[in-house]
């Protein structure tokens, strides 16, 4: 078997003499994360094998301080935009599979993909994550851009997407240079398993059974000159710790490789998908303490790297995420192509959060979260390494908080209720005192009033 850079007989090896660090070593590791440096991927191991109740606490209150000194009250929120439900592989775990015949499949022509763009942009969004199938064959390529182009053009008033994201199949280095020149944010994919035979059980036939391939795809993204590419692991095929350890050597070899590892992580849990009996019985189903243990590990071993949830997840597993350090959620998500006008076509699972954008967004500012819409760093390249060098203690707070209340000031004068704009106002006003720099404070307050008397589209 060749599983490339990730080393299976040293994961078994850690996973073997696992023995729980006690409260001095956990102590001493979280005073070191303290530091907002990161940690060793040697004290994250440790970490991720801590049972006891105190000191997985512990590690909870560490992941909030550390999510608090370098996000603050942030959050990125996106849509999914599912173009298509065709597919030629065999996922046991996805309603897309080939050979299910229980969902009804359908492509977005030009103008269902622009219908499909105009209600996500009067809703608000600015950032979509474009998602297909894996059955389109030669054309997969040709016609993703042409979906990225479709959803650029789109304007209602002022309301455009300004970032899109890409979860489509692994392409080779020339390809993926295609997609870079059509403007894409950060190229997605989940390695789903990274532990080999799992992987082979879970993907029995097709393109994506190739498990070094996909496993090799970020290498291929980014020496395409793709800065950003996010990574993800589906949470219930294998123990989440072989996944986590495993996770942690394929960030090490990006950054031994490209100088810098990736720009996010995707948690997603197996949800129940229509004809498949795995997804509705998880191999190995992931605790929901266990869930929040991972998120507060990654947050304290990579804080700088963004960590995405999705509404695969039910409101409260959000909330209690995002103290924890999730740094972008989707919001009002539909997974069948056509779902956000229409109903007819197989959706890919079943969501947990089913709550329309402005009903998230409500919920966020009740708990004192500030919605985010913004796109600046990717429009004024700041990518790759170069964001990681910008994401020191206290910078994510100089510019992305700024960034985040114009966009949700944008959003509050031009999509919300009287009630929301409100309450939003209050939080925008209460947040920007905690702006660490008097000049930028200044600025952004300028670039309020400039929002209020229409402006759009002002960042730092
Ligand atoms: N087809 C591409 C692929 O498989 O990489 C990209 C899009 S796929 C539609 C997006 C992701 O959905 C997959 O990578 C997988 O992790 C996730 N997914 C599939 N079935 C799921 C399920 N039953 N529950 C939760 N997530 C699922
Ligand atoms: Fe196809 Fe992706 Fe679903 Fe697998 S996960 S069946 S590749 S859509």
């Amino acid at each position: 078997m060749d599983t490339a850079f990730i080393d299976h007989e040293k994961i078994y090896d850690i996973l073997q003499n696992v023995r729980e660090p006690d409260k001095s070593e956990i102590e001493d590791i979280i005073e070191h994360a303290k530091e907002l440096k990161g940690i060793s991927h040697e004290e994250a191991e440790r970490l991720l094998m801590t049972q006891d109740s105190e000191l997985r606490q512990m590690l909870l209150d560490t992941a909030n301080y550390i999510k608090n000194e370098i996000y603050g009250k942030r959050l990125v929120l996106f849509a999914p935009l599912y173009v298509s439900n065709l597919c030629n592989n065999e996922c046991l775990y996805c309603a897309f599979r080939k050979s299910n015949s229980e969902i009804t499949r359908k492509t977005l022509t030009t103008d269902e993909i622009k219908k499909e763009v105009e209600a996500l942009v009067s809703q608000g969004h600015k950032r979509v994550l474009l998602v297909s199938g894996e059955g389109l064959g030669n054309e997969a390529l040709d016609y993703s851009i042409k979906a990225i182009d479709t959803i650029y053009s789109v304007k209602i008033g002022d309301g455009e997407i300004r970032r899109i994201n890409i979860n489509i199949a692994p392409l080779s280095v020339e390809e993926f240079k295609r997609l870079k020149d059509a403007k894409i944010g950060t190229y997605q994919l989940f390695q789903e398993t990274y532990h080999w035979d799992t992987y082979k059980k879970m993907h029995p036939k097709g393109p994506k059974s190739d498990y070094v391939f996909h496993l090799t795809a970020m290498d291929r993204a980014m020496e395409a000159g793709i800065d950003d590419v996010g990574v993800g692991i589906l949470f219930g095929l294998y123990d989440y710790k072989f996944e986590i350890l495993a996770l942690l050597q394929h960030i090490r070899h990006l950054e031994e490789a490209f100088g810098v590892g990736c720009h996010t992580i995707s948690i997603p849990r197996l949800e129940p998908a229509t004809g498949s009996y795995i997804a509705s019985h998880p191999p190995f189903s992931l605790s929901d303490e266990d869930f929040m243990k991972i998120i507060a590990v990654l947050r304290i071993t990579v804080p700088y790297t963004g960590m995405i949830l999705s509404t695969r997840e039910t409101p409260e597993m959000r909330r209690n995420a995002f103290s924890l350090g999730i740094s972008q959620i989707s919001a009002g998500s539909r997974t069948n192509p056509g779902g956000y006008t229409e109903k007819s076509s197989g959706g890919q699972f079943s969501l947990g959060d089913h709550r329309n954008l402005e009903e998230v967004i409500k919920d966020m500012v009740d708990y004192g979260y500030v919605p985010s819409f913004c796109t600046g760093c990717y429009r004024l390249g700041r990518t790759g390494k170069d964001f990681m060098d910008l994401a020191k203690p206290g910078l994510i707070k100089l510019y992305c908080l700024p960034n985040a209340l114009s966009t949700f000031k944008e959003y509050l004068v031009n999509y919300a209720s009287e009630s929301l704009r409100y309450k939003g106002s209050r939080l925008i006003e209460k947040m920007l005192e905690e702006i660490p720099s008097n000049d930028v404070k200044k600025k952004t307050t300028n670039n309020l009033q400039l929002i209020e008397q229409g402006a759009q589209d002002l960042y730092l």
